[in-house]
């Protein structure tokens, strides 16, 4: 393990790895790292590089690999501003924004991944390039949503929003509603601005997320879901610091699906602490980076031993995915096989290939064939 405290350092942690024939993993806070490194990878870890600079007139940031998304959400937010961030504070903004990036705000502003203006980055070669839509377009491109497997990012540009507060909790009902309440979200056409999803836990089901504005709107685009009175109920005007308390539904399985398979969901519910039911679309599915499957509007998140076997559409999403084997999934075909391609150019040695690897084996050139 090597700690990167400047470019310089995960340039030169490049090039020895290189000099030595290892692979090279980068570690920011650990959250997304899968097994113990091999070996033969040396691992950079940039935890210490955790500069946010924001520039409130263009309505940007410039984050350090280390930076995690309480960092920039604390550093946006005395200019009325914030990025598109995950459920929990404590992830690194690099590695979720590298992986797509979903978020509260996604269906509004787009995943994290969409609104990556610039990244600098460590090639396989030791090269910092900088990668931007009109410089390195190609590799820009496949930067947001294909994760570390083209280098090593050594600062990222952001697009930030002008976002204070939201309205944001969770809302639980009688257990009992779950099938009424899981239709009726299937069907809801709901504003972009509304980030919420169904969760049917053990003894309730709640509905749990964000709308991205003002009370009054929040509450008309909540009331086709509150099909009666909650027994408990956060909902409230936040600031977007707090959507980290949240809460998300642990990814032991998570699967996208076309639609919403209600009694297979409630069976797969029986034994699991929690099961979701997300809502994708909006500007999600206008996105163009490689993140994710864009026109498949729901996801299942399972909490516990059995996934969802049936109904499922067999495509993940990088940040979710537990299973490194099936890194390939999280892709469209045709993204995919445009990714391979750029991978056999930048990195034809498949020094970046660990944890959610493209390509799993040196022969990057045989695969990309
Ligand atoms: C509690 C929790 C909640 C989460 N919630 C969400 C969520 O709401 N939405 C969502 O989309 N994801 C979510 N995630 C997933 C998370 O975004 C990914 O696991 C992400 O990869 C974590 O990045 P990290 O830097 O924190 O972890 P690390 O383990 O340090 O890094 C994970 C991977 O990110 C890549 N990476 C990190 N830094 C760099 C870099 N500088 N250059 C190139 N690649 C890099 C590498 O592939 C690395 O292996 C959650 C994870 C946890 C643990």
């Amino acid at each position: 393990m090597i700690a990167a405290h400047s470019p310089a350092d995960v340039r030169a942690a490049v090039l020895t790895a290189r000099t030595r024939g290892l692979r090279v993993a980068v570690r920011a806070t650990g959250h997304g790292t899968f097994a113990d490194p091999s070996p033969d990878t040396l691992v950079v870890d940039t935890s210490s590089m955790r500069s946010v600079l924001v520039d409130p007139d263009r309505r940007t940031a410039r984050v350090g690999p280390g930076a995690t998304a309480a960092d920039v959400v604390a550093a946006a937010a005395p200019f009325g501003l914030a990025p598109v961030t995950g459920t929990d504070g404590t992830v690194g903004l690099t590695g979720f924004t590298l992986g797509g990036g979903h978020g509260f705000l996604a269906r509004k502003h787009g995943l994290a991944a969409d609104n990556l203006l610039r990244a600098d980055l460590v090639t396989a070669d030791g090269e910092l390039l900088t990668t931007r839509a009109d410089r390195r377009s190609e590799l820009f491109w496949a930067l947001r949503g294909a994760g570390g497997n083209f280098g090593v990012a050594t600062s990222l540009e952001i697009q930030l929003h002008p976002v204070t507060h939201v309205f944001g909790g969770v809302a639980r009902f009688d257990r009992g509603l779950a099938s009424h309440l899981l239709q009726r979200f299937a069907e809801y056409a709901m504003p972009d601005e509304l980030n919420v999803s169904i969760v049917v836990e053990r003894g309730a089901v709640a509905v749990r997320g964000v709308y991205a504005g003002g009370a009054d709107d929040a509450w008309r685009a909540l009331t086709p879901l509150f099909l009666e009175e909650p027994f408990e109920d956060t909902f409230r005007v936040m600031p977007y610091a707090e959507t980290f308390t949240i809460g998300g539904t642990a990814p032991r399985h998570f699967d996208l699906l076309r639609e919403v398979p209600v009694d297979a969901l409630l069976d797969v519910a029986e034994c699991a602490d929690a099961v979701e039911v997300k809502r994708w679309g909006g500007a999600i599915a206008r996105g163009t980076s490689p993140a994710g499957h864009r026109h498949v509007p729901f996801s299942v998140t399972v909490d516990g031993e059995q996934p969802l076997r049936e109904q499922v559409t067999g495509g993940t999403f990088l940040n979710f995915c537990k299973d490194p084997a099936r890194t390939h999934s999280a892709y469209t075909r045709v993204c995919l096989n445009r990714l391979l391609e750029l991978k056999h150019a930048y990195d034809p040695e498949n020094v970046f290939g660990v944890g959610h690897a493209l390509v799993v084996t040196n022969a990057a050139r045989e695969l990309a064939a």
